[in-house]
């Protein structure tokens, strides 16, 4: 039986993701994501270990990669993901929308960006009335070609993707794309799948987080690539487990990381598997193509 921790960290779980949760199963794959369980802390472990805060030029705004930044457009998420590396971030110093003005300044002394990445957070979190207004500012950018929203709460809350939002998206004149974060098969609900479809404008891709007890497996794992390439979502990255407290009961180590995506390989067409990648801080480490 595991026990609950003191929480840091607070629960939160959207009712539309309960709703997909095997109540009879305490180990089912989409509970052990949103609870948190006492761990043995290591010495890799960290409450911040990708330091974003260290690549900030700019409050909100995050600059890692020479084409693209990437901001912090809320602050706040439909659900607590318990191996979220971002669960001490300085949201206080870091709203990109309270700091536009800067922001802007910033995006447009520097040409060479022409990706703008919205992130948080999660930006869905944001009313359509702030989205617009955020995309309406980033457009007339002119060297800014590609919008891309990174989104949990697209599968967690798929109510979130309403009519006026879709039409919003669709109707942008950037190249839009679309990072969702899903992790298990068992998180592709029905009103998911009826919502996603009509998102017919925009590139949608998938990263995951790989851990141990939810999707470390080579069945679960086609299971869930094949699932998103139903709904038109590209399986794109499987991330290492990024070393925060608290979540080392998740942690999968690199070798046996490396021997599933191998099998994974093999059962799957390449379009269809993720590239294994470990975030470096300053960059992506690609430990698999
Ligand atoms: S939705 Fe994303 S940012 Fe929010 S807690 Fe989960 S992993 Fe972290």
């Amino acid at each position: 039986m595991q026990q609950f921790q003191d929480q840091s960290f607070p629960i939160k779980i959207p009712l539309e993701f309960a709703n997909l949760i095997d109540k009879n199963n305490p180990n089912d794959p989409l509970l052990k994501q949103v609870i948190s369980v006492n761990t043995q802390h290591q010495d890799a472990f960290s409450a911040s270990p990708l330091a974003d805060e260290s690549n900030s030029p700019v409050a909100g705004l995050i600059h890692k990669y020479p084409n693209r930044v990437l901001l912090i457009a809320s602050r706040v998420c439909a659900i607590h993901c318990q191996y979220c590396f971002r669960q001490n971030f300085n949201y206080n110093e870091h709203d990109a929308v309270s700091n536009w003005a800067e922001i802007e300044d910033y995006i447009r002394q520097h040409t060479e960006i022409d990706e703008v990445i919205l992130s948080g957070g999660d930006p869905l979190s944001l009313s359509d009335e702030k989205l617009q207004s955020l995309i309406d500012k980033i457009e007339v950018i002119l060297h800014i070609k590609t919008l891309r929203i990174h989104s949990r709460s697209a599968v967690v809350t798929p109510s979130r993707l309403t009519p006026d939002f879709i039409k919003m998206l669709n109707k942008t004149t950037l190249n839009m794309v679309m990072v969702l974060h899903i992790n298990h098969a068992n998180e592709l609900s029905n009103e998911f799948a009826i919502a996603i479809r009509k998102l017919s404008n925009i590139s949608l891709l998938n990263q995951s987080v790989l851990l141990k007890g939810v999707n470390d497996s080579v069945p679960v794992l086609s299971k869930l690539s094949l699932g998103l390439f139903d709904l038109g979502i590209l399986p794109y990255y499987l991330h290492l487990l990024d070393k925060v407290n608290g979540a080392e009961h998740f942690l999968v180590s690199d070798e046996d990381s490396v021997k599933l995506h191998k099998e994974l390989s093999k059962k799957l067409s390449g379009y269809l598997v993720p590239r294994l990648v470990r975030d470096e801080n300053l960059a992506f480490k690609t430990l698999v193509t």
